[in-house]
């Protein structure tokens, strides 16, 4: 399995489409998923190409999980969550569907449920809203 430059993130990575944004460094990307399955669910990517965990390189990985935790914290305090999933899909088989690594990263309240993965595109101007009540979390 090789990595398809054409990936929607890496679209994302290179200016190509927009995203809300959440959180960048050298080696990171955090934003915004167009369609969350709860608020405040948030995509963390390296900026290194990489299909997924499978042929991901371990210092890439090294870099990016700092700020999965980083996120995860932010976005609970953020969303008055009672815990955070984190997950991960690796090729199509596992229900990966952009090819292109990245940690979703869940604030979960209890009894909220969540809604399915890909399932309703939110408003913008609500995800607006919601990356920056993480950004404000981060700062503080
Ligand atoms: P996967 O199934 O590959 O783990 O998840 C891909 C995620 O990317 C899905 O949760 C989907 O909602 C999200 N997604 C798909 N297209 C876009 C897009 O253009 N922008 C953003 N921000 N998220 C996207």
């Amino acid at each position: 399995m090789t990595y398809d430059f054409s990936n929607i993130f890496a679209k994302i990575l290179s200016g190509a489409i927009p995203c809300h944004k959440v959180h960048e460094d050298d080696a990171t990307l955090a934003f915004m998923d167009v369609m969350p399955q709860a608020p405040g669910h948030t995509l963390v990517i390296p900026k290194v190409p990489s299909r997924n965990l499978l042929d991901a390189d371990p210092a890439v990985l090294a870099r990016l999980f700092p700020v999965v935790q980083k996120i995860a914290v932010a976005a609970k305090d953020a969303f008055g969550a009672d815990g955070v999933r984190i997950i991960q899909f690796n090729e199509a088989a596992a229900g990966q569907t952009v090819f292109h690594l990245h940690i979703h990263v869940i604030p979960i309240v209890e009894g909220a449920g969540l809604k399915p993965h890909t399932g309703k595109m939110e408003d913008g101007a609500v995800l607006a809203a919601h990356a920056e009540k993480i950004r404000r979390a981060l700062r503080t």
